[in-house]
């Protein structure tokens, strides 16, 4: 797999040990694809995780090496379990953080799923670069 300038993918990330069931996640779907799960220090009333099962770390090596279907897949499970969860009314945020500058802390792709209130600013004002 590629990772386009990411280090290699760490078969012992958290989510790959979720994947393989060595540590519990509260799980809200699963197919063969990705699976969906409540993050463990919500920042919102609803955030929840959405991650594929492959072996990728970023969007770029993810569409790059996983099949057609697995792409379409996930991003059909991002979608239904924010329409599932009754987000789509009130409307809700998707976010990925990847590398140093995303503030990626789990190197396995992953989208967040945010909702429950008003989320604020997309990206916090900052000064400087
Ligand atoms: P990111 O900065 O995008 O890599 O975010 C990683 C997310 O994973 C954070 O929001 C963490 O709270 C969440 N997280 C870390 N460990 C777990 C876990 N065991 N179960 C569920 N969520 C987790």
């Amino acid at each position: 797999m590629q990772t386009n300038g990411l280090p290699p993918y760490d078969d012992g990330n958290i989510f790959a040990r979720i994947l393989r069931g060595e540590i519990p996640a509260k799980k809200l779907a699963e197919d063969a694809h990705a699976l969906a799960f409540h993050d463990i220090a919500p920042q919102a009333p609803v955030h929840v995780l959405v991650i594929p099962k492959g072996p990728w770390v970023s969007a770029a090596d993810f569409h790059a090496g996983a099949s057609a279907e697995a792409i379409a897949g996930f991003w059909r499970m991002v979608a239904g379990v924010a329409r599932d969860l009754g987000l789509e009314e009130s409307g809700y945020r998707l976010l990925s953080n990847i590398g140093a500058d995303g503030g990626q802390e789990v190197p396995h792709f992953h989208v967040h799923i945010f909702g429950g209130r008003r989320l604020g600013r997309m990206v916090p004002l900052v000064s400087g670069p």
